[in-house]
């Protein structure tokens, strides 16, 4: 075993972003040292099922059966079900594929079986035959509310706005129901403070909806302001830009710079250091006055050895 292999991650992840990261660092490190704890705010009850968006885009990525045409989703989907869904007037906004559905099913009938969304999840990756550990943030509910300037929306479910809405409503803010009262999963914060870790990775994910619910958990942001390992964060944000999904207009209507300068800012506290793209290595000082170390790379995972390169530049930085 190389010296790489024995670095032992732990990765904080949301949807599409953060999953290209975590198959980088899948594909470098031994499975038993990786870890990905994965946003469930973006979990809701849809047609009697507790679809887990992030969760389903991680194992369909670490398994690599994601739909690469899509984005989302799993490959070869077909969507009978949609087409009947939709004949016989039923509510058809949020798109479940044929082969999606047997996710959905399975997780159901673990649920009403009494399993934990914990134990859901690492039965629907051993399924999928992924050895790393994919753990839900928490096992309670807790559900993103987008907050929406325009008051024809006001408060919205994430899905709603993100798939219905089409992540139109211009947004003002963000609330996380049930945060408070939930518990971050124990197996989580076991593997905070487990003693190898190497280090924390928070993947170049969306800071408002795919990260900040992770942190909202009480006691997370606390535990890592105290952790003695690296805090890396990696941007989401190129050239002023996000590369997939809201991430830039948010910012805009919150009124922060399209920047990863502001993305530090936002992690300012959290992070040791923000890995930012070749393109704005032009932030490396206003990264640096915030007192966050700034590293520079090819930050844009389009191939898997992209991913790869950009989960070796991490390990390397350690
Ligand atoms: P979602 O829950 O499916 O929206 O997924 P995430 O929150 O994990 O990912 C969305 C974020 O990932 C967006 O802000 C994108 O800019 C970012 N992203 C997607 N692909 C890449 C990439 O290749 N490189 C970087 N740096 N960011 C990316």
């Amino acid at each position: 075993m190389n010296q790489t292999e024995q670095k032992k991650i732990l990765c904080l992840c949301g949807g599409v972003g953060g999953a290209k990261l975590a198959l980088g660092f899948s594909q470098l490190l031994n499975p038993d040292n990786l870890t990905i704890v994965v946003n469930t705010g973006d979990d809701f009850e849809h047609l009697g099922f507790t679809i887990c968006p992030d969760i389903d885009t991680v194992i369909y990525t670490l398994s690599g059966r994601s739909n690469k045409t899509l984005g989302w989703g799993l490959e070869g989907e077909t969507w009978q079900f949609m087409e009947e869904l939709k004949k016989r007037g039923g509510e058809d906004w949020f798109l479940l594929g044929d082969k999606d559905l047997e996710t959905h099913k399975k997780r159901l009938l673990l649920l009403t079986d009494g399993n934990d969304l914990t134990a859901i999840t690492a039965q629907l990756a051993s399924d999928s035959g992924i050895e790393q550990r994919i753990l839900p943030m928490s096992n309670d509910p807790v559900r993103t509310i987008i907050r929406s300037s325009d008051p024809l929306f006001g408060d919205l479910a994430f899905q709603h706005y993100f798939v219905r809405e089409k992540c139109e409503p211009p947004v003002s803010g963000f609330y996380f129901h049930g945060a408070e009262q939930a518990t971050a999963n124990p197996a989580f914060v076991q593997a905070l403070e487990d003693p190898a870790l190497s280090a924390i990775v928070i993947c170049p994910s969306n800071p408002f909806v795919s990260i900040d619910p992770i942190l909202s958990l009480p006691g997370i942001r606390e535990k890592l302001q105290q952790t003695k390992v690296p805090v890396i964060a990696v941007s989401p944000i190129i050239g002023g830009q996000a590369v997939k999904g809201p991430t830039a207009k948010m910012m805009d209507e919150l009124k922060i710079p399209k920047t990863s300068a502001a993305i530090a800012e936002h992690y300012q506290g959290l992070i040791d250091t923000l890995i930012l793209d070749n393109t704005d290595s032009d932030q490396q000082q206003s990264v640096t006055a915030l007192g966050i170390e700034a590293l520079v790379t090819q930050t844009l995972m389009k191939s898997d050895a992209d991913k790869q390169a950009l989960a070796k530049f991490v390990l390397d930085s350690l």
